[in-house]
């Protein structure tokens, strides 16, 4: 079902169709011809439209962010700050796209040769309901810019957030079918990668969806960035400024009421300062303000949906099963809306399944480490490689954990974050391909190699 439903109530405030396959051959086939004249269109005027959609968010972002909150329940300064952040993605490539595309010429033996980078054509993009806005405008400002243009098939339950961003991308100035909302479900997706007017596709989400896209993009030979999940350390060594980690440490476990890939998921903690870590971070956690997204100094809301809910519990119940000490929440909390209480678990057993899963909710999973080396083992011992914060004042251990750890970013004494400069994405499950940065709007483009004589 395509529907709104708020998290925090239960209500279903709107339901959608999903398109028909006509409507959808209707917008593919529009897709397809704007390309062909919007990829000659010079790239400071697209641009413009991108300075343009940055307006209309910043100018927005007060209902913008009422949206998110009631289609997936972050909290409204988070969501609000999620509009603003997406204007400073639209910024930034409007003010480095020029560059970042420009010819590059490189010395051979020819009297001329150089690289110019051209645009793919329609490119699909599978996006998540976490950061209902940010995920979708990472994609597609670099992806405008560079001239394509984009199909957005959003997750089932923002739809309301995928109409808004067609049309502030509309109101922008883009032409008509530069980007369009495909209100569609998972289950129409493989039709569309089969399409030969489809020349790509990426994916932000869980690693079956991701699977599935790249297993038919594969078997048509078309390219396909995946940003998937993640079970981040926060490593934290006995120089860290200690009061500083144990708050960043809840902060970034509760980021988006637990959902973001980039949340801090496991807390390895050096032994001589384990003890004093669990007890303070267990009593930050249970002193957190859990309640309407809408309420100003609420800390965390519901989950976004019923059944992300009754997963996350299952995990919790499985991880003390196996063996981990709960030392905190645990538990449902009645009444309408989704809400989990914050749950610190310690000691999961890395025999257990469990241990390796990613939890997408306000549940911490604490380790004490011997030394750095058990720390970057633990680290490192996960399928997962998106991000990793470390906390350590002692230079030489700051290069070492750089080095060592597995994953596409290692934050030192900070939380991880995503910025349009820098590129974002992860190694093993959490997938490949790079968004953001020149990485990001280099992804979707054909890298040509002219050589002249
Ligand atoms: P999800 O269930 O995989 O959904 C993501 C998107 O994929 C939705 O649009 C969904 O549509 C679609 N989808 C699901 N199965 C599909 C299939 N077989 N074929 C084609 N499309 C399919 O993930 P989620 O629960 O929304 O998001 C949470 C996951 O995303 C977490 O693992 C999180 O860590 C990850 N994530 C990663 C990043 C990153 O940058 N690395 C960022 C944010 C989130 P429906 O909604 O219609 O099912």
């Amino acid at each position: 079902m395509i529907a709104t439903i708020n998290p925090a109530t239960g209500e279903t405030l709107r339901e959608y169709p999903a398109l028909s396959s006509a409507a959808i051959e209707e917008k593919l086939a529009l897709s397809f011809t704007t390309f062909h004249s919007f990829r000659h269109v010079p790239i400071a005027d697209r641009a413009s439209c991108l300075q343009k959609a940055a307006d209309i968010l910043e100018s927005g972002k007060h209902d913008y962010g009422v949206l998110m909150t009631t289609e997936m329940g972050k909290t409204l300064p988070s969501a609000i700050a999620e509009a603003e952040k997406c204007a400073w993605g639209c910024r930034y490539y409007a003010e480095n796209a020029e560059r970042l595309l420009a010819d590059e010429v490189v010395a051979t033996n020819a009297s001329r040769s150089f690289v110019r980078y051209q645009p793919l054509g329609p490119v699909l993009a599978v996006m998540p309901w976490n950061f209902p806005f940010w995920q979708v405008f990472r994609f597609a400002a670099p992806a405008l810019a560079a001239g394509n243009t984009g199909l957005l098939k959003h997750a089932s339950n923002v739809p309301q957030c995928a109409l808004a961003i067609e049309d502030i991308l509309r109101r922008a100035g883009f032409p008509e079918g530069a980007f369009q909302t495909l209100l569609i479900e998972a289950n129409q997706v493989d039709p569309l990668l089969h399409d030969d007017r489809v020349v790509a596709a990426t994916l932000t989400g869980s690693e079956p969806a991701g699977r599935s896209v790249a297993r038919t993009s594969g078997s048509q030979v078309k390219k396909t960035v995946l940003e998937l999940g993640g079970s981040d350390p926060f490593i934290v060594m006995p120089s860290a400024d200690f009061e500083d980690a144990v708050a960043t440490a809840v902060k970034a476990r509760v980021i988006n009421n637990g959902q973001s890939c980039i949340a801090a998921k496991r807390f390895i903690v050096a032994g001589e300062i384990y003890d004093a870590f669990e007890k303070r971070f267990v009593e930050r956690m249970k002193a957190l303000k859990v309640g309407d997204p809408m309420i100003a100094d609420t800390d965390v809301g519901p989950l976004a949906t019923s059944k992300i809910r009754e997963e996350l519990h299952d995990q919790v119940q499985r991880a003390i099963a196996a063996g981990g000490r709960l030392l905190a929440g645990g538990h449902k909390i009645d009444g309408p809306g989704f809400y989990y209480q914050p749950t610190v678990l310690a000691d999961v057993p890395r025999s257990s399944p469990v241990f390796y899963e990613e939890f997408f909710g306000p549940v911490a999973m604490l380790f004490r480490a011997r030394d750095a080396a058990e720390a970057i083992e633990l680290a490192n011992d996960s399928p997962f490689g998106l991000g990793s914060s470390v906390w350590t004042r002692d230079e030489s251990e700051q290069a070492r954990f750089a080095e060592s750890i597995e994953a596409g970013q290692v934050y030192i004494n900070a939380p991880v974050a995503s910025d349009p400069r820098l590129p974002f994405g992860g190694v093993k499950r959490s997938g490949y391909g790079r968004e953001l940065g020149v990485w990001g709007i280099r992804e979707f483009v054909n890298v040509k190699t002219v050589w002249c004589k």
